[in-house]
């Protein structure tokens, strides 16, 4: 076997070990990215309001909501700390 030649296997298996190494690499961030899709997912309209049951995707939008719609009702203690 050349120098040459196994210089050339060398560089071949490196480019196979790289390619695997990627493959495994992007595996992983799809799988991060699904979970954090649906954790997103789940994550989103989790905050119903307690007067008309309207579903906003934070506690900002629902305190402006809260403000802007039902003003006379007392806000819920979740919100009175939140920065609208
Ligand atoms: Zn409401």
């Amino acid at each position: 076997m050349s120098q040459l030649l196994f210089s050339d296997m060398a560089r071949g298996q490196q480019k196979i070990q790289s390619q695997q190494k990627n493959a495994k690499k992007q595996a992983g961030q799809k799988k991060k990215q699904g979970h954090d899709q649906k954790a997103a997912a789940k994550a989103a309209l989790i905050y119903t309001c307690t007067v008309c049951r309207t579903q906003m995707p934070d506690p900002k939008t629902f305190k402006q909501h809260f403000e802007s719609k039902h003003p006379k009702t007392p806000l819920p203690p979740e919100l009175a700390d939140v920065q609208a």
